[in-house]
């Protein structure tokens, strides 16, 4: 996967050529580099900004160097093209998963108040927000996508399980991890996870699964299709954790009272 990062600030990058994505790089799997949208500028300073028609507080990034920066990297190719921005369509793992897909994305980081709306209609595909909230460019975003993107790409991670046994992937939240030693301060991993067990250690897995999602994301709990469990077995596991979660409810409310 190749993917272009247009910037004001491209030396902010060093964490996407990092640790996991920084070696799948130099072993040709992703191709991650950033453009500076002020070497497209063609007026006297190099600006790539200026104050907003109507008035107002702060700055708007110019669409000329943008959309020359977008044709340049493009080259007459069909390239996916993205616009970082509070107002998109918020990230989840199912938009990423398609996201991953493309062989090439584009990713245009905004900052100050946003881009001219004339760069928008003219270049951009697709308008990606992560989350409900507002940072100050479109930087940390455009990182957190690509990361996101690219720990999908095969080859980037030792095994495909890597991603699709974590939140999100099956709209549920992951279970407790725990690694060596067995007891740390008093207190001791499940005993489950050292019976060398795989089928009690699996069922265990999605149990607590099943019951941190219930607990911590009753929203996503709502939407989970327990018509994906085909066997008499997943059902059971799934009925066992609502047991459970209920029993752990009740407990709590007896203390609070
Ligand atoms: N005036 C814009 C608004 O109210 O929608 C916010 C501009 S924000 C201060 C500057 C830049 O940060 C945006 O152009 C965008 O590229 C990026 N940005 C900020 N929050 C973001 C978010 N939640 N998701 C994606 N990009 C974001």
């Amino acid at each position: 996967m190749k993917i272009t990062i247009l910037t004001t600030f491209p030396e902010m990058f060093t964490p996407l050529h990092t640790s996991m994505l920084g070696r799948a790089e130099k072993a040709g799997i992703l191709e991650i580099r950033e453009v500076d949208i002020r070497a497209y500028s063609k007026n006297k300073h190099h600006n790539t900004d200026d104050a907003p028609f109507g008035g107002g507080a702060g700055m708007v990034m110019l669409a000329q160097p943008i959309v020359d920066a977008i044709r340049d990297v493009q080259g007459g190719k069909k390239v996916k093209r993205i616009y970082l921005s509070p107002r998109g369509e918020t990230l989840t793992q199912k938009k990423a998963e398609q996201l991953a897909k493309e062989d090439e994305l584009i990713l245009l980081c905004g900052h100050y108040e946003g881009v001219d709306q004339r760069a928008l209609d003219l270049c951009i595909d697709e308008e990606i927000s992560i989350g409900d909230f507002v940072l100050t460019g479109g930087e940390i975003p455009a990182m957190a996508v690509a990361d996101c993107l690219c720990r999908m790409v095969p080859g980037v991670l030792p095994e495909e399980s890597c991603y699709t046994e974590e939140s999100h992937w099956d709209g549920l939240l992951e279970y407790p991890q725990y690694s060596r030693p067995e007891e740390w301060h008093g207190r001791k991993v499940p005993a489950v996870l050292l019976s060398g067990h795989h089928g009690n250690v699996a069922d265990w897995r999605k149990k607590e699964s099943y019951k941190r999602t219930m607990l911590r994301r009753p929203d996503m709990f709502a939407k989970f299709d327990e018509t994906t469990l085909t066997t008499k077995h997943d059902r059971k596991v799934l009925a066992e954790a609502k047991a459970e979660f209920a029993a752990m409810q009740a407990e709590a409310d007896n203390k609070a009272e």
